[in-house]
């Protein structure tokens, strides 16, 4: 009998093994996943609680009720809202109902790499532009484009560089592409980004008839562990997206959960207070022990661990391991002497910083 083999380009997709801590029963501090150290809001939780006795039923297809707490909280059409399971649910989506075998994807040098994922997925072909200093360099972009350019994904900010380009930028980027390529901004962690020439990407979408934003629950909201996502986009694409999903795709708990998380604008706001305190403290005390960060507007740092050749990152990984913290080596992203380390709380960041010392100083 013939073996069964998958398409091609299914066998070149890397896979995703987070970090983990071993079941060893002791407390580990975890800040290899950029997830909300605060956990959920109450008014979540409640909701996700108030749920468990309806889970023999199917959730509604429509998320009705969710896309329109969404579009209360950012002003936005309900009718050009559609919701998935995580936002990594929606980045396979799109490109699978937009790009396949013989067409090309656009994406940027060490952009977030659920899109290769997606984009392998889907039978398409990748093509990747350089970036510039760790950030994305637009007219690189626009110079790898071409009539088979289906789809651009721009994450902005990125995970896991933490770097953001201006409004004007994406603009630039919009207007250079072909008409025909669908630009989608995942703008995951837009929330923590409040920089007077940065945009989520709201009114870009509302301008065009060729962009979509992606945006998701898991960071500053705090729920990744239900995994719900959304996209904003023109009615056509968000058809399509429509077309291409399963109907239940997002819980019954999940849509509760995050209906009421978005109307949590007290949990949000701790939630950046707590980011806006903390990532310039560890950003600080990491290049006080002469680590190079990189200027990050997300929960998250990248950080450049010094180059000595009897101090690699691995053996950085292996003393924080020993010490029972848990950061991400960035080597997938083509950043071998990098990791990034997301903010945690205050006992977690002092005992990062703490086992750092230990070992660079
Ligand atoms: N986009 C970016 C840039 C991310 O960093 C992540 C999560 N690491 C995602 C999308 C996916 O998030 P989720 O599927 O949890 O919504």
């Amino acid at each position: 009998m013939e073996l069964l083999s998958p398409r091609p380009g299914i066998g070149q997709i890397k896979p995703y093994r987070p970090a983990r801590p071993p079941e060893d029963g002791a407390a580990w501090v975890d800040l290899s996943l950029t997830v909300n150290p605060l956990g959920p809001g109450k008014k979540a939780l409640t909701a996700y609680r108030h749920m468990a006795a309806q889970i023999h039923r199917y959730p509604d297809w429509s998320q009705d009720r969710l896309r329109h707490a969404i579009a209360r909280r950012y002003d936005l059409d309900a009718g050009h809202i559609t919701c998935a399971n995580g936002s990594d649910e929606m980045i396979h989506l799109v490109t699978q109902a937009f790009a396949g075998p013989g067409d090309e994807v656009l994406c940027h040098e060490h952009g977030y790499r659920g899109f290769m994922k997606a984009i392998r997925a889907a039978g398409a072909t990748p093509v990747i532009a350089a970036e510039r200093d760790l950030v994305v360099d637009v007219e690189a972009m626009i110079d790898r484009a071409n009539e088979r350019t289906k789809l651009c994904f721009l994450a902005n900010p990125n995970n896991p560089t933490g770097t953001y380009i201006p409004s004007e930028m994406v603009l630039r980027l919009r207007a250079g592409l072909p008409s025909h390529t669908l630009l989608v901004l995942d703008s995951a962690y837009a929330d923590y980004c409040r920089r007077d020439n940065y945009s989520d990407g709201t009114a870009i979408v509302e301008n065009s008839d060729n962009v979509l934003m992606v945006r998701t629950f898991s960071k500053l909201h705090g729920l990744a562990g239900l995994r719900v996502g959304w996209a904003y986009g023109p009615a056509g694409v968000i058809e399509a997206v429509n077309q291409t999903r399963g109907p239940f795709n997002v819980g019954i708990a999940a849509q509760a959960a995050a209906e009421a998380a978005v109307g949590d604008t007290e949990h949000e706001e701790a939630t950046f207070a707590h980011n806006s305190a903390w990532l310039p403290w560890l950003s600080h005390e990491l290049e006080q022990l002469g680590v190079r960060v990189y200027p990050s507007v997300c929960n998250f740092i990248l950080a450049r661990i010094p180059t000595d050749p009897s101090l690699g990152v691995q053996a950085v990984l292996d003393h924080l391991a020993r010490r029972g913290i848990l950061v991400k080596p960035t080597l997938d992203y083509g950043l071998a002497d990098c990791l990034r380390i997301t903010v945690g709380r205050e006992d977690e960041n002092r005992a990062l910083v703490a086992a750092l010392g230990e070992i660079l100083s």
